[in-house]
């Protein structure tokens, strides 16, 4: 217990320095997943990859470095979504890697789930834009397919797109984050919510209570769900 009380402190200190921010509802502590043969699915989902890895269907083929496919559980309850790779994505050829990634896996741990565990991370697009410059309608036409094919294939009970630019490009809304934050939306029969993007977090630790606000209600809904 008291271990498991020290671990809890040290995910708080992670995301929040030494503000610490209590629920009124107590935060359930961590417990044991079940079992399951992912066996089928590791290999269904790795066939996806391998047959679109070397897409060129739109510019961005000719300069990536990596495609970046996806990656974590693929019977994954939770389907995180951002727009498209960073430059030390496409480096590793990764979603959410480096500093905004490590946050990320912080902020799934103080919500007991891990990448790979649960939980399946990926991207709208699956090439980096120059410049992490915005995704591109012509460039999402393309692409986003294969986001969908995923879906289908991981079933998640929830999606959360992580920041307004990859909310808006699955919902097509032009809207503030503000706007798409805190509503239940629906991408093509599957619940969607919007967050912030953890690189914003970086940014502006103002925007930490909200997402812990937004993680705790989907550890919520996932538990009901
Ligand atoms: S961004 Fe998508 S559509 Fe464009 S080349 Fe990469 S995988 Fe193909």
């Amino acid at each position: 217990m008291k271990d498991t009380v020290h671990q809890y402190l040290q995910q708080q200190k992670a995301l929040y320095g030494n503000e610490l921010y209590l629920s009124r509802e107590p935060d359930s502590l961590p417990s044991t997943s079940p079992v399951i043969d992912k066996s089928i699915s590791y290999k269904e989902i790795d066939d996806f990859n391998q047959s679109i890895c070397n897409c060129m269907e739109c510019p961005l083929g000719k300069t990536r470095t990596n495609f970046v496919f996806g990656v974590g559980d693929p019977n994954a309850e939770l389907m995180l979504v951002g727009e498209a790779p960073g430059k030390q994505e496409d480096l590793k050829g990764e979603p959410f890697v480096g500093r905004a990634g490590k946050l990320l896996d912080d902020i799934l741990r103080a919500i007991n789930r891990k990448r790979g565990d649960g939980v399946y991370i990926a991207n709208v697009l699956k090439c980096r834009p120059p410049n992490n410059r915005d995704p591109l309608p012509s460039e999402v036409e393309k692409c986003e397919i294969y986001l969908q094919k995923q879906i289908q294939l991981v079933k998640p009970k929830l999606i959360v797109a992580l920041g307004r630019v990859a909310g808006k490009t699955l919902l097509k809304m032009d809207v503030p984050l503000k706007e798409l934050r805190c509503k239940t939306h629906d991408y093509n029969g599957t619940p969607l919510r919007v967050t912030y993007h953890p690189a914003a977090l970086l940014r502006n630790s103002n925007f930490k209570p909200p997402t812990w606000d937004d993680f705790k209600w989907i550890r919520d809904y996932l538990s009901q769900a």
